[in-house]
């Protein structure tokens, strides 16, 4: 037998129903926010992976799918989606539209990850990534959309830990701050912070071995090393967030893994479990040669959502149970009941008939099955008069009806 590959997954049954919900939520909430859905491919050049993701990371340095085409060209399946965005961006010319541009996707990751409870090596995010303005109002813009589509889910406990990183000189400062206070625990910490030590310090400050936390919570705040401009625009942000009634909490050991952050980034966590992170990436759109655009983006897993709101008991009220269910007696009967169903189905009706040649009865436990609302059945009689009885399964009662009035009355207004 032939498994599904490690780390990967097949949504279904009532966990597809939660999907389903999930995305209709988000394109409801897109669209009051004018945010634009895109499809980008779902490989890339392996070079925009190294050039836009940051080759000190834990994604280009382990977890990415790279492989090399029959052309012989590098490829990598997208370990994530602010990259494809960017370059779209960039290739697009999209700095010609008005600004901000609003962009948001849906779709599969994959990052070669050990798999576990909410990882996985192919993971679906919804993203969104706002380009074009420098103000604090466009994280603003992003985070409200993440609060309020999580908020609108019925999610709870979700807590929104934001943080700013700098722009490159106060992070450069802080490098250095951080690299002196970690030299001098060195040896308490983990293999994995010793060898980021130089490379990318700022992860060790949300490293998960417990001597590396430990450690950490004496570490010296990134705040403290922001210039005035970077510090104006934190302040910012937590004024209007203050403003739209968004509780926030600051939290500098927020850094987030990704090397194209600047200033501000930001996670909606549940118990400790990142559902989404995201931030402000002013750099990204002149690293794939692109006019210097400021940008904001975050990315959510919608597995973890989805382990959230099942764990949290949210249930959406999502049905594929028929509205109704044609049965059939006789050769005329079932060729009847396909025309039915054809029709009712044209004016939007949920209808359902049988396909197997049942037997009545067989065909009348298969609608129970499935809990159709009502059932009617066809047979010569009822051709002959044009007229059946349509049978409320739930109340039992039934009503002889015209079958030219069956359609009118199940139509949709
Ligand atoms: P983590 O610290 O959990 O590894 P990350 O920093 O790698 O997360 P991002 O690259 O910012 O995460 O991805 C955004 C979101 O996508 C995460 O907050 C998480 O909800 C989800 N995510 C990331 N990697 C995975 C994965 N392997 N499986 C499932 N969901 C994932
Ligand atoms: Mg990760």
């Amino acid at each position: 037998m032939i498994q599904a590959p490690k780390g990967t997954r097949d949504v279904y049954g009532e966990e597809m129903k939660m999907w389903r919900h999930i995305e209709d939520k988000i394109r409801a909430l897109t669209d009051v926010y004018g945010v634009s859905e895109i499809r980008i491919p779902i490989f890339e050049h392996t070079e925009l992976f190294l050039r836009g993701v940051g080759d000190t990371t834990d994604i280009v340095q382990k977890e990415m799918y790279t492989f090399e085409d029959k052309g012989g060209r590098s490829l990598t399946l997208r370990p994530e989606q602010t990259a494809g965005t960017a370059r779209f961006y960039v290739e697009r010319g999209m700095h010609n539209q008005p600004q901000p541009t609003k962009l948001f996707y849906i779709g599969p990751n994959f990052r070669y990850e050990q798999p576990q409870a909410g990882r996985y090596r192919q993971h679906y995010q919804f993203g969104v990534e706002f380009f074009g303005a420098s103000g604090p109002a466009l994280e603003a813009e992003a985070i409200s959309l993440g609060w309020e589509l999580l908020n609108s889910l019925g999610a709870k406990d979700i807590h929104l830990h934001i943080n700013s990183i700098g722009c490159p000189d106060c992070r450069n400062a802080y490098h250095e701050t951080l690299k002196a206070f970690l030299n001098e625990k060195m040896d308490n910490l983990c293999g994995l912070c010793r060898q980021r030590l130089d490379r990318n310090p700022l992860r060790a400050l949300d490293c998960k071995n417990p001597s590396c936390k430990e450690i950490m919570k004496s570490a010296p705040s990134v705040l403290d090393s922001l210039d005035e401009e970077c510090r104006a625009h934190f302040e910012g942000l937590k004024d209007i967030l203050t403003r739209l009634g968004i509780p926030f909490i600051e939290d500098a050991k927020v850094v987030r893994g990704l090397d194209y952050y600047t200033r501000t980034v930001f996670e909606f966590i549940n118990d400790g479990t990142t559902v989404i992170g995201g931030g402000r990436y002013d750099g990204l759109i002149s690293q794939f040669g692109g006019a210097a655009t400021p940008g904001v983006g975050f990315g959510m897993g919608i597995e973890r959502l989805v382990r959230l709101l099942e764990a949290q008991n949210i249930t959406p009220k999502i049905t594929n149970a028929p509205e109704i269910f044609i049965g059939n007696m006789g050769a005329d009967g079932f060729v009847k009941a396909q025309e039915l169903t054809y029709a009712l189905r044209k004016a939007g009706v949920h209808a359902e008939s049988d396909l197997l040649n049942r037997s009545v009865k067989a065909q009348m436990k298969y609608a129970d099955k499935i809990k159709a609302q009502y059932t009617i059945i066809l047979g010569e009689t009822e051709l002959q008069e044009n007229s059946a009885n349509l049978k409320n399964m739930q109340t039992g009662e039934q009503e002889n009806i015209s079958l030219d009035n069956l359609i009118a009355k199940f139509a949709k207004a």
